[in-house]
């Protein structure tokens, strides 16, 4: 077996084992965007703290797009515990998830080198 063969190989075996670990994570695709926390104006005419220049906060909200605009969902009491935990689940998916791609890209570079009739 050549070094590329082998190294084709192996990734191939570090791919699979990816694969096996992102079958088993928890992942909400129907959840694109992240939390985010963030101060804001009340809107109250007499609020003492806006008027002063402060703003209230921080409140957590559910930030992601949706057809090309960018929109911030309030997270109250009773949801923000569901969507932090969510949103983490998904960001350290989507990590395992990188480090898959990359491995493919990699594996599909060598195959063509392959073919190529790689020197090594
Ligand atoms: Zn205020």
């Amino acid at each position: 077996m050549s070094y590329l063969e082998s190294m084709i190989d192996s990734l191939e075996f570090n791919l699979s084992l990816l694969r096996e670990q992102l079958a088993g994570m928890e992942h909400y695709p129907e959840l694109t965007g992240t939390v985010i926390s963030k101060y804001v104006r009340c809107g109250r005419p007499n609020c003492v703290l806006c008027s002063a220049g402060f703003y209230h906060g921080p409140n957590l909200y559910y930030r992601y797009y949706e057809d090309g605009e960018l929109h911030d969902k309030y997270l109250g009491k009773k949801i923000k515990d569901e969507y932090i935990h969510k949103s983490e689940a998904n960001k350290k998916y989507r990590e395992v998830e990188k480090e898959a791609k990359e491995i493919e890209m990699e594996i599909r570079r060598l195959k063509q080198q392959l073919r190529k009739g790689g020197t090594q």
